[in-house]
């Protein structure tokens, strides 16, 4: 088994080229939560469906979230009513969140339909939430409030500069069922490119879990999201900068360094890998911009090469 740690959009990318690598059964995808939301009384876990659309070959391209030719008749009624529409839930969407949280309410697990809906799908691969327990991202905004991550991701379309986030509910959250013994058992694990702070930062934030991703280091490989200093989408960068990382794959290598034994940067970032290595971890030097499901594929490959291979 392969043990990965997804985000959303740019885990999903590089998934995909992951079940071309290696036999989809084969992977265990854990997936953040910390970006579940309750909407109009529905669950919406984005991170879960993200992956879960990318892997049936469904995920509407242009955006990376929602699904293909999805239509909008629902929001537009909405409207009416004044909404509110500023998180945009699809047609054909919908019928996600309202299954989900049908079977929540009741009492399946978080895990349970996560499966049921993945498998619904066609997927083959393992898709895990990291707990089934509530963990909500919240985000200080300098000088500002406190907000939830949907209001500082999508109403404030993370424009607004952050001095702290904080992971609620992480405290008292258990990691989802099996997923200590898939850690333990992985052949390899691997943090797929995805936000540190706010997509594997939560992952990292339920007990047991960062200690049990440690006893695996030297199995462990993640991908950076950030290349030549920049995320290629969302906030990774300027968020790391406003919490006193350096927005670099230095700055990916000092928060990875104590449970990752190989960081995978991209050719544009190759001369940073003396600095890597003085940050004590193994760095390999590949082509890392997933332009297609072929590169995607590419990159997994180099990236399991790392610890495959005997070093
Ligand atoms: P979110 O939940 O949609 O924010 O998604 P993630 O946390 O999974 O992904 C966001 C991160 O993925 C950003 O930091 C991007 O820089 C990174 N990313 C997206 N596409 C690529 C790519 O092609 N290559 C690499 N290396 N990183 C990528
Ligand atoms: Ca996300």
């Amino acid at each position: 088994m392969i043990v990965a740690l997804a985000g959303g959009v740019g885990a999903a990318r590089f998934l995909q080229g992951l079940v071309r690598v290696v036999a989809p059964e084969q992977v265990c995808v854990v997936v953040n939560t910390g970006d579940d939301t309750i909407l109009h009384g529905l669950h919406v876990s984005p991170d879960l469906d993200t992956v879960t659309y990318t892997l049936a070959g469904s995920i509407n391209p242009e955006t990376g979230w929602g699904l293909a030719g999805d239509s909008w008749w629902a929001m537009g009624a909405l409207d009416r009513y004044g909404g509110p529409t500023w998180f945009r839930l699809g047609d054909r969407d919908l019928a996600t969140h309202l299954y989900r949280t049908r079977r929540l309410n009741e009492g399946a697990t978080l895990s349970a339909v996560a499966d049921e809906v993945a498998r619904a799908w066609g997927v083959r691969a393992w898709l895990l939430p990291m707990s089934d327990d509530p963990v909500r991202t919240h985000l200080s905004l300098t000088g500002g409030p406190e907000v939830g991550f949907q209001e500082y991701f999508v109403k404030l379309r993370h424009a607004a500069p952050v001095d702290a986030v904080r992971f609620a509910g992480a405290g008292e959250a258990r990691p989802a069922p099996g997923l200590l013994e898939a850690i333990a058992g992985a052949q390899s694990i691997v943090v797929c490119p995805s936000n540190p702070i706010l997509s594997i930062g939560p992952i990292l934030a339920v007990p047991g879990l960062r200690d049990a991703l440690s006893e695996r280091r030297a199995a462990t490989v993640a991908v950076s999201p950030i290349v030549a200093g920049a995320a290629l989408r969302g906030p990774a960068d300027r968020l790391m900068a406003e919490l006193g990382h350096q927005a670099s794959v230095v700055g990916v290598a000092r928060l990875y360094a104590p449970w990752v034994s190989t960081l995978v940067v991209d050719q544009s970032d190759a001369s940073m890998a003396g600095a890597i290595e003085t940050e004590g971890m193994r760095c390999l030097v590949a082509p890392s911009i997933m332009t297609s499901v072929g590169a995607a594929a590419d990159l997994a490959r180099v990236t399991l090469s790392a610890v495959a291979a005997p070093s």
